[in-house]
């Protein structure tokens, strides 16, 4: 059978909030029973948006994480709950019944990615349908995906085997896959959160001009490279999706005519370097 999945590309996402705002516009004060109850106009965020800034003045981006419930199918959501209050759809979605989850607190803290909002006057758990209700009348997405401009969301619906392919061939990752739970939201970019980054710009001391098409290349231990890059006409350069607290590198330089730049880096997470001088 097929499934419901949505892909979220960290690099798109620009944190307008439409996706927000559409969950908002199609929740607040609606109930879709037997699926769920209307969501309270404050204190819920169903898409919730996450912000991580990286880097230290002037090399520094902002990434936004958007982060609704992940479907998972091996979800600590429905193992919490009492009386099947929270079920798994054979379409992928999981569901919490607004009924049979009254009074069932514990539902929230389940939720490993925090997914989950307890609604205080009507007692219930609640979180993302996937817009189920809006699935069963014939739409091909959800109104998160339809409203987000820049085509940072996108749905697929196909078989665990078809979605298994796209994941290889896309190379989408999970949030937290330490969690284990089987999701079906999946991340492009997600390094652009998850990961961190070496700056740096490199100038010649005696023209004191940029020095354009240096090669900058990060090594790990005595020869294992990990990425080279060269430095653009501003003598910029990045090297990006490095693991934080990943320990230490040594950075070589090299520009024609100029001695080569060695230096030892400790990485504990997003470094500008500065400018260094061939
Ligand atoms: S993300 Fe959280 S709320 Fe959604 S299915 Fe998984 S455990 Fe349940
Ligand atoms: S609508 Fe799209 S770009 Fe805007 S915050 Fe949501 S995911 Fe990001």
């Amino acid at each position: 059978m097929k499934k419901w999945n949505l892909v979220i590309d960290v690099a798109k996402c620009n944190d307008c909030n439409n996706c927000f705002l559409a969950c908002k516009d199609e929740f607040v004060e609606n109930d879709y029973l037997p699926y769920s109850a209307a969501q309270p106009r404050h204190g819920q965020r169903w898409m919730n948006i996450m912000r991580k800034e990286r880097g230290q003045y002037p090399k520094v981006d902002v990434a936004y994480l958007p982060i609704p419930c992940m479907h998972c199918d091996d979800a600590p959501c429905i193992k919490a709950a009492k009386d099947g209050a929270v079920y798994k759809m054979g379409n992928g979605i999981v569901i919490i019944d607004p009924e049979k989850a009254k009074g069932q607190r514990s539902i929230v803290d389940a939720c490993p990615y925090g997914a989950i909002w307890w609604n205080d006057e009507k007692a219930v758990p609640q979180k993302c349908t996937f817009c189920i209700h809006l699935l069963e009348e014939g739409w091909k997405e959800p109104r998160c995906v339809q409203a987000c401009p820049t085509g940072a969301l996108s749905v697929i619906h196909a078989e665990d085997r078809e979605m298994a392919k796209v994941i290889k061939s896309d190379e989408l990752e999970v949030y937290q896959p330490k969690y284990k739970t089987k999701v079906h939201v999946y991340y492009k970019n997600l390094y652009r959160y998850t990961k961190c980054f070496i700056a740096g710009a490199v100038a010649l001391q005696d023209t004191d001009e940029c020095a354009e098409g240096a090669q900058v290349t990060l090594s790990k231990g005595r020869k294992k490279v990990i990425d080279r890059v060269a430095t653009n006409n501003y003598g910029d350069f990045k090297i990006d999706n490095l693991k934080e607290k990943s320990g230490r590198y040594s950075l070589e330089i090299a520009y024609p005519s100029y001695t080569k730049h060695k230096m030892d880096i400790n990485l504990k997470t997003s470094m500008n370097l500065g400018t260094i001088f061939l």
